[in-house]
């Protein structure tokens, strides 16, 4: 199948699974997953009709994104940084990036703010939650709940950053199913943060992947991030 039969056919699922949940489809915006494939792969999935990317390394992606957005000049696509960002490489995810998603530490919050001030810039940002407490993913720690509640409380306050949803990578589980408890959690707590903090935005929701992205559209995701089941199998 080519990268754009595959794009059509996620599309179409993603149109069903919002229907399922009584859902209007163009709530959910799907994020197309390029890493470890190259430009080439990123403009074929540009012309079958991808306008919003994810990578998950700063340096694979800087790159990749300044050659594409070369390539396709006012029609580049929005970049969104999926995977773990080091506070020493923010200054570089901030001049590439559209959306940081994977913010998981007050700190790193707090450097993101200083760059992009640097830059005046206010970058878009996910808060990254582990709702597994899963030991080997990263993302904030909600058994220690209050603490993260005051981190919350410090980061929306950061001028240079606008805090707009959650984010987290489900658990590893033998069927799609089984995430759906973790994808409802992070709804509600969702909900909880729109509640104590009305100033920042909340409404995206970044979950579900290639594996359980249907199940994330029937428990509210906004934001469905799917390389797979578009570019094919990763061999790194
Ligand atoms: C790789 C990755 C994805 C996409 O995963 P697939 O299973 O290929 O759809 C989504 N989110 C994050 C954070 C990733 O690292």
């Amino acid at each position: 199948m080519s990268i754009a039969e595959n794009f059509a056919r996620v599309r179409e699922q993603i149109e069903n699974a919002a229907r399922r949940a009584g859902r209007n489809p163009n709530e959910v915006t799907l994020v197309a997953v390029s890493k470890t494939f190259p430009p080439e792969a990123i403009l074929e999935a540009h012309a079958a009709g991808a306008r919003e990317l994810g990578e998950n390394r700063v340096e694979e992606a800087g790159e990749k994104i300044t050659a594409v957005n070369r390539a396709l000049g006012a029609q580049k696509p929005r970049w969104h940084l999926i995977g773990h960002l080091q506070r020493r490489k923010t200054r570089d995810a901030v001049k590439v990036f559209d959306v940081i998603q994977s913010v998981d530490s007050l700190r790193l919050a707090e450097t993101i703010h200083r760059a992009a001030g640097e830059v005046s810039k206010q970058m878009p940002i996910l808060l990254q939650v582990n709702v597994g407490n899963d030991p080997n993913k990263f993302g904030f720690d909600l058994n220690a709940r209050e603490a993260f509640l005051r981190e919350v409380e410090k980061i929306v306050g950061l001028k240079h950053v606008r805090v707009e949803g959650l984010m987290t990578i489900g658990p590893l589980v033998s069927t799609a199913d089984e995430a759906r408890p973790f994808f409802r959690d992070l709804r509600i707590l969702r909900d909880a943060l729109r509640q104590n903090f009305p100033n920042a935005r909340w409404d995206e929701l970044s979950m579900g992947m290639t594996d359980d992205y249907a199940v994330a559209i029937e428990e509210g995701a906004t934001i469905v991030r799917i390389g797979r089941a578009i570019f094919g199998q990763r061999n790194a």
